[in-house]
């Protein structure tokens, strides 16, 4: 079950919907109703942005630590390029051999261990998951999934079953477990055993209710839980555990994938392990929507034994040539050596900051993926929202953007571009100093 505290993600520093003083917010609601999820109560209108920066309708330009997209940095030339001469060229679906998806599928692939050596390309994370979850079962013969307890993993039917933070009144369903999120506060200094020992549990749960685990699904970071990165290797003892009842383990690396934890390019491998099946997303194309499963050749055999799988834009070849600039860019520019090393610098500066304020519990992460816990002073357990919205608000008023995770939503997650400089790293060290004084 969830707890009671448990946000729904998206509504995390949302819009005013009573105060719409802008004609614009206005517009927008009008436009697209309930689903409206413009960020800030007074929300922010955006014309341009390159690297790291994003620039206002009124010139301010604002440092981007939310955004986990635009992997390279925002607008970044090679993409553009290589999309637009591509799209200029030939654009279709993949029922026609062009190279460039092959070369792209291949250098996907160097980047995984065997046996995961499959890929299929879809349009979003959600479609991943979702075709994930549908290998897992017909493999097993289970329907049962177990995540943790802030999860997302997307906007489908199936997969929205699996996101408990998507579901605002709704219970799970019967099929769906959901435990606490790898972290001290629930397993002490054992965080490996204890969750290990909490997935057993859940198998246990699901088989008291006559279902069958089909699969583990994890955020290797567990974005949305409010990142959990550390000790390296804590979910090896899970993974068995799962592999042991005959199900799978399903790494969504839609977050943490792409070289964002610094120490390696995906963040299952931080854990060695070696998934059953992974789902890509985000970053993949630094903005052109792409995203995709690798697994083992045998899960889509079986699958495709029976059903058909067909993506009309997944994989086409302007994504291609979107995802290979993305994967050069990363290896030339040496951007997962220089997310380990500004994010430890980032890190150590925000633990020196950190260990002078009541407000702060822990600072944890990996690379260019960090989460600080704001807590009520002195209480290191009791997590603090209300602090959180008012610094994400003075963040915006230091022109920085950043955003909240985790079950309270009282973690400030911070994703910049992997191209982060070092004076750009200071600048956020700067105002979140400042931001802790003011309080
Ligand atoms: N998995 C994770 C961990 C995510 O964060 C998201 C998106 N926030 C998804 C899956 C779904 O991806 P998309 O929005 O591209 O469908």
């Amino acid at each position: 079950m969830m707890e009671k505290s448990v946000r729904p993600i998206l509504e995390m520093n949302a819009f005013d919907k009573q105060s719409p003083h802008n004609t614009n917010v206005a517009r927008r609601l009008a436009n697209t109703g309930a689903s409206s999820v413009l960020f800030y109560r007074d929300p922010i209108e955006m014309v341009s942005a390159e690297g790291v920066w994003m620039t206002a309708k009124d010139g301010t330009r604002y440092l981007d630590f939310y955004n986990n997209v635009p992997c390279l940095g925002h607008s970044h030339p090679a993409v553009v390029a290589a999309v637009s001469q591509q799209l200029a060229k030939l654009n279709t679906n993949t029922r026609y051999i062009v190279p460039i998806v092959d070369d792209y599928l291949e250098a996907l692939k160097t980047t995984f261990p065997e046996p995961l050596s499959n890929v299929v390309l879809t349009c979003s994370g959600s479609e991943a998951n979702d075709l994930a979850m549908r290998l897992a079962c017909k493999h097993t013969g289970g329907e049962g999934f177990i995540v943790t307890e802030s999860a997302y993993h997307g906007n489908t039917s199936l997969v929205t079953q699996v996101s408990p933070s998507a579901l605002k009144n709704t219970k799970l369903p019967d099929h769906v477990i959901a435990i606490p999120p790898p972290s001290k506060k629930y397993y002490g200094s054992n965080i490996a055993q204890g969750f290990a020992e909490r997935v057993e549990s859940a198998i246990a749960q699901l088989e008291q209710r006559g279902i069958k685990a089909a699969a583990l699904l994890l955020d290797s970071i567990f974005s949305s839980d409010g990142v959990f990165a550390e000790p390296d290797g804590f979910l090896k003892q899970a993974v068995e555990v799962i592999h042991n009842a005959g199900g799978l383990y399903i790494a969504d690396e839609v977050q943490p994938g792409f070289a964002r934890t610094g120490t390696a390019f995906w963040g299952f491998q931080n854990h060695d392990v070696v998934p059953d099946i992974v789902t890509l997303g985000k970053p993949m194309g630094n903005g052109f929507p792409m995203a995709g499963v690798v697994t083992k050749p045998q899960f889509l055999d079986e699958f495709c034994a029976d059903v058909g799988y067909f993506n009309t834009f997944g994989g086409n070849p302007v994504a291609a040539a979107a995802g290979l600039a993305v994967l050069n860019e990363i290896k030339n520019q040496n951007l997962q050596d220089n997310a380990r090393i500004l994010g430890d610098y980032l890190k150590a500066g925000l633990q020196k900051i950190a260990d002078l304020s009541p407000h702060i519990g822990e600072v944890r992460g990996s690379g260019l993926f960090l989460g600080i816990d704001i807590c009520h002073p002195n209480d290191n357990n009791q997590p603090d929202p209300e602090v959180t919205l008012a610094m994400i608000d003075k963040f915006r008023d230091e022109n920085i953007l950043i955003g909240a995770a985790g079950a309270a939503g009282a973690t400030l997650k911070l994703r910049p571009a992997l191209c982060l400089t070092k004076s750009e790293a200071d600048l956020f060290l700067q105002a979140f100093k400042k931001i802790l004084d003011d309080i």
